[in-house]
């Protein structure tokens, strides 16, 4: 499966961030064009391969992710979404009104979930009605970063939502040389 990077634009700054550093160096606009998008889908489908992953940064901010998502359908690729289901109600809406039909065999997401007990009140409102509106195409991801962790909101979340049930696991690690983390400044902190 190929992945693409839509943008390196995101709306949250999780302490595990893979991708913090790649946000902090690219210019805040910066997202891929069509003439790369289309390229893509032809070298791809050249290959042999019709899976691909979108990701970002946060992909639902590329002005043209419902347009992408409809080509790439169009092109017959399988598609799966790495989303934080944070999004604004204009962007929201726009999936709302195009996505939702889709067939789950077409279109999935993986929604990268934080424990909401930790999060911003607004943020888990956004994840929540995400989860609400497209809980039947989507897998919760979940990072462990710290010991103490607690996965039982997740499990919650499959249940009310009706999520897919699994559970896509990310286990960040410790930096081996001793040095300041680019993502939260502490040292010897992971970023994975
Ligand atoms: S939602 Fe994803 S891209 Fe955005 S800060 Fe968190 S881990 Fe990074």
């Amino acid at each position: 499966m190929a992945n693409i990077l839509l943008t390196q634009r995101c709306v949250r700054s999780c302490p595990y961030c893979f991708a913090k550093k790649y946000m902090a160096d690219a210019p805040f606009e910066e997202t891929l064009s069509w003439n790369d998008l289309i390229y893509l889908a032809d070298f791809l489908i050249a290959s042999g391969e019709n899976r691909v992953s979108l990701l970002g940064g946060e992909p639902t901010l590329h002005p043209h992710f419902v347009e992408i998502i409809l080509y790439l359908l169009e092109r017959n690729f399988h598609i799966n979404v790495f989303t934080s289901g944070v999004m604004t109600p204009e962007i929201f809406e726009d999936l709302s009104n195009n996505l939702t039909g889709i067939h789950p065999e077409r279109l999935s997401f993986v929604c990268n979930v934080n424990n909401p007990s930790k999060s911003p009140a607004a943020e888990v409102k956004k994840v929540e009605q995400f989860l609400e509106t497209f809980g039947h195409l989507t897998n919760p991801g979940y990072n462990i970063y710290s010991p103490d962790f607690d996965m039982d909101f997740v499990f919650d979340y499959i249940n009310r939502f009706g999520l897919k049930k699994f559970v896509r696991l990310g286990l960040a690690h410790p930096y081996s040389r001793k040095e300041k983390c680019i993502c939260t400044g502490g040292e010897n902190a992971q970023n994975g």
